[in-house]
This record gives structure tokens, C-alpha cells and sequence, in this order.
């Protein structure tokens, strides 16, 4: 048996000789696969609840580029891997990839994680019920009884939010995007979610907007939350998501970025005095959710978030 530090492996050493991993002490089952992915901190967190479980497998870190995807994606099983998560730039590919996909997985375009059932390969994707269960325990408060705006509504982890809003029946859903049309043509996918008997008011349940100061001034007097979605706020040096005039204290505010713990958005919203958090906790949970389905037991929180918050 070879012992060891699972830290990360490239395609070729993977696809050369997938049956290894079954060699290695306890066998790495388990991956997330991305490129890059040395930043990813689900290692951390996934081995841990492992341990704590008793489970004999290991989690590592595939750096694949787009080009040997699907190639890997098909020497899972061989590989004798439980699964994997999948992050950036594959989430698309991995849809496409997989034998079968949850309606989810489906409606929001992309997978985030896959069971490996005999030689098919089953696809889901957890970081829409993640940021639900991250908002219910940050909040107290589901998503379905919210007026939610999406920032970013148009990017991978937009999509899914968005999605997941419709999908739990929240209240109202403004879409904000840079690029108009794209926040557009996901309002009118997803209008029929919104056809109900739950009328709350006049205004329309699910609008799109443009990245404009009048236009998020006006929507956010008819918004309880406002959930960060673009990919601004993760260097110190972007500016603004919004303009710091707009938060105020009634707001909740999520940011989905979780890099260097706070963001000038959420430094802003505290600073208005309204109720924030940051990614991690969506982060937290879509791994939780992973595990839930390569086990099909609940997953060990604390042990999970202890392992994630030392490895910041
Ligand atoms: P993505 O697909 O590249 O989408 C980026 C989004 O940001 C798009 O809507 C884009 O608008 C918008 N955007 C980029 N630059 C902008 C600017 N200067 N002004 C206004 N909007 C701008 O990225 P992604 O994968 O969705 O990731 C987005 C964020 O979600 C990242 O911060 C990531 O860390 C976070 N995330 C967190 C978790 C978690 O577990 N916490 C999970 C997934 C993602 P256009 O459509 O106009 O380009």
C-alpha cells in the first residue's frame, strides 16, 4: 500500500494510470476536479468528515484542463472513485458529461457533483440548496419568503441561485446583470415559476434590471435581500458591487465571494447596519450536500466548518 499526502494530481498522471488510486492508504475515492483548483479548500473539509465518519477513502485535487475533461470524467469509474465535485471551468461540460442529471442539475445548466453508480455517472449540483440551507441558518429565514435581487444573475453561480429562487417559490426575484440580456432571457425561462395565486402586490414577480443606480434604488425598496453573485469583490482592489448609498439597515446581504473572509460589500452593508454574511457558508454546505449523496448519511457539520474555518 502507498501512503499519502493527497494533495494534487494532473490528468496525465490520472489518466496513465487511474487503478493507483485504489493503491494509496486509505484509497482516494474522491476528488474536485478544476482548473485551476490548488486554491480549492474542499480537501480540507471533505477529508476530515472522512475521518470523523470512519470512512476509509481520501479527497484530493485533479488540476484538469478543459481538453482531457471528459476523458477523466470517464475513468472515474475505473478509477474505483465514489465520485467527485467538479468546479471551474467544468461545470457545463459536466452536464453534458454525465449519464443522468437531477432536474436541478438540469434547470441550472451545470453539475457540481458526481456519484459514481457502477460504470454510469449520475450529476447534481449542490451550490443552489447549499446557499438555501447557508441563507435559513445565517438568517433564519427561507428563501421562499424573501424578495431576493441577484447581482451577477447572468454567471454560472447566478444561474443557480436564480434557479434555486424560482425552484423554492420566493416572493419576488429582481435579476441584475452587466449584460442585460442575459439577466433577460433567464427572467422569461423562468417566469412559469412565478404564475401563482401568491400575489403579493403590482409589481411584477420576476423582473431583470440593468447594473444601473436608479434602477437597483428603485428595486431594492421592494427587496429583503440582496445576494452577491458577481465575481467582483474577490481582489481588494474591485470596486464597488454597488454604490454604498443604497445599503441600508433593513437589507440582509450574502455575498457569495468567501476569499479573505469580508468584502468591501459586506464591510459596507455592516457599516449601514444591515445583517450580512459571506460565502463560506454556501461553500460549507454544497460540500456537506456532496457528501449526503456519495453516502447517503447526513454529513458532520461542525466538523466540516472547524476544518474549513482553520484552513482560511
Ligand atoms: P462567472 O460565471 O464568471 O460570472 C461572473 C458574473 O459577474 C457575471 O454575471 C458577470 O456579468 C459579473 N461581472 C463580472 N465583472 C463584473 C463587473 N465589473 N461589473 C458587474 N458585473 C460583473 O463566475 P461564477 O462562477 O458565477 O462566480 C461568481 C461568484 O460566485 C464568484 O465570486 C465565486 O467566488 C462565487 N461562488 C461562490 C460559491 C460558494 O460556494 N460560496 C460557489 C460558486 C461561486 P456579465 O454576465 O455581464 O459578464
Amino acid at each position: 500500500m502507498q501512503s499519502c499526502d493527497p494533495e494534487i494530481f494532473s490528468a496525465e498522471d490520472f489518466l496513465a494510470n487511474p487503478k493507483k488510486f485504489a493503491a494509496f492508504d486509505p484509497p482516494v475515492r474522491l476528488a474536485v476536479i478544476g482548473d485551476p483548483v490548488a486554491h480549492s479548500r474542499s480537501p480540507a473539509f471533505q477529508n476530515e468528515a472522512l475521518r470523523f465518519c470512519g470512512i476509509p477513502a481520501q479527497y484530493t485535487k485533479l488540476h484538469v484542463p478543459p481538453e482531457a475533461f471528459s476523458d477523466v470524467l470517464r475513468a472515474l469509474p475505473e478509477a474505483g472513485f465514489l465520485g467527485a465535485n467538479v468546479t471551474l471551468p467544468h461545470k457545463a461540460a459536466a452536464l453534458a458529461g454525465v449519464d443522468v442529471a437531477d432536474s436541478y442539475a438540469q434547470a441550472s445548466g451545470s453539475v457540481n457533483t458526481i456519484l459514481v453508480n457502477g460504470e454510469s455517472l449520475v450529476g447534481f449540483n449542490t451550490d443552489g440548496p447549499g446557499l438555501a440551507r447557508a441563507i435559513r441558518e445565517e438568517f433564519r429565514v427561507d428563501l421562499r419568503d424573501l424578495r431576493v435581487m441577484l447581482l451577477g444573475a447572468g454567471g454560472g453561480a447566478g444561474r443557480g441561485i436564480a434557479v434555486q429562487c424560482a425552484m423554492e417559490g420566493c416572493q419576488r426575484l429582481v435579476l441584475v446583470n452587466r449584460t442585460l440580456d442575459k439577466a433577460q432571457a433567464l427572467a422569461q425561462e423562468l417566469a412559469p415559476y412565478f404564475h401563482s395565486e401568491r400575489l403579493s402586490g403590482p409589481a411584477e414577480r420576476i423582473v431583470a434590471i440593468p447594473f444601473e443606480d436608479a434602477d437597483l434604488r428603485r428595486e431594492l425598496e421592494n427587496a429583503d435581500i440582496l445576494i452577491n453573485a458577481t465575481s467582483l469583490g474577490m481582489k481588494r482592489t474591485d470596486p464597488p458591487v454597488i454604490p454604498s448609498s443604497l445599503l441600508t439597515a433593513n437589507l440582509l446581504v450574502y455575498d457569495t465571494v468567501y476569499a479573505g473572509g469580508s468584502s468591501r460589500l459586506l464591510e459596507d452593508a455592516a457599516a449601514a447596519g444591515a445583517r450580512c454574511a459571506n460565502g463560506l457558508g454556501m461553500l460549507l454546505h454544497q460540500g456537506a450536500l456532496s457528501f449526503e449523496i456519495w453516502f447517503n448519511r447526513s454529513a458532520p457539520l461542525d466538523e466540516m466548518r472547524r476544518a474549513l474555518h482553520s484552513n482560511l
